[in-house]
C-alpha cells in the first residue's frame, strides 16, 4: 500500500505565491513559514492522554533550532543573551529587520514542511560559489582530448 505523508503534498501555486511574499520581507521568515505548513503529523510518537489531539498543531515548540541556526546571532553573542526565550517569538525580537534572508531558520524549523524547505533550497537559494579558472581551463582541455578520441575512434569504424 502507498503510503503519502501530509508534508509530501504539492505546493500549489497560490501556496507559493504566498511563500514568495513572506520569504520577500526582511524579517524572520520562519513562523509565517511554520503557520503555512501542515503542522504535527498523526505519527508523532508522543504519549498523551485520550482526547489530546494534536494532529495539525502548528504552534512553535519551542526546540530552539531557529535561533541556534541564526547567523546574526551567531555573530553577536550580545544580541543572543538579550533573552533566554528560544521560540520564533524571541528570534523575531531581537533579529527583526537585520534579518539576512538566508532562511537557515526555516530549514532547522521541525514544524515547517519538507515541501517548503525544498522550495527554498531549489528556487530561493541561489549558489555563489567562484568557479576556478584554472580547473574550468583543465575541464576544457579534457574534453577536448575526449572529443579528439571520439572522433579518431568514430572515423576508424566508418572507414572500416
Ligand atoms: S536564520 Fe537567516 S532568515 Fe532566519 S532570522 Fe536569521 S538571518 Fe533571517
Ligand atoms: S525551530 Fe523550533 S523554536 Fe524555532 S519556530 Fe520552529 S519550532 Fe519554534
Amino acid at each position: 500500500m502507498e503510503y503519502i505523508t501530509r508534508k509530501e503534498e504539492f505546493l500549489t501555486p497560490q501556496k507559493i505565491n504566498v511563500l514568495n511574499s513572506i520569504l520577500d520581507i526582511k524579517e524572520p521568515p520562519v513562523a509565517r513559514c511554520r503557520l503555512l505548513s501542515t503542522g504535527i503529523e498523526p505519527y508523532h510518537r508522543l504519549y498523551l492522554p485520550d482526547g489530546l489531539g494534536i494532529d495539525g498543531d502548528r504552534a512553535c515548540i519551542g526546540c530552539g533550532n531557529c535561533v541556534d541556526s541564526c547567523p546574526v546571532l551567531r555573530r553577536e553573542p550580545d544580541r543572543r543573551a538579550r533573552t533566554v526565550q528560544r521560540t520564533s517569538f524571541a528570534l523575531e525580537a531581537i533579529v527583526a529587520e537585520d534579518c539576512e534572508q538566508c532562511y537557515a531558520c526555516v530549514m532547522a524549523c521541525p514544524q515547517v514542511d519538507t515541501g517548503i524547505k525544498d522550495y527554498i533550497v531549489e528556487d530561493r537559494v541561489v549558489e555563489v560559489i567562484p568557479q576556478s579558472k584554472k580547473a574550468r581551463a583543465l575541464d576544457n582541455y579534457f574534453m577536448m582530448l575526449v572529443a579528439v578520441i571520439l572522433g579518431i575512434i568514430i572515423g576508424v569504424f566508418v572507414t572500416w
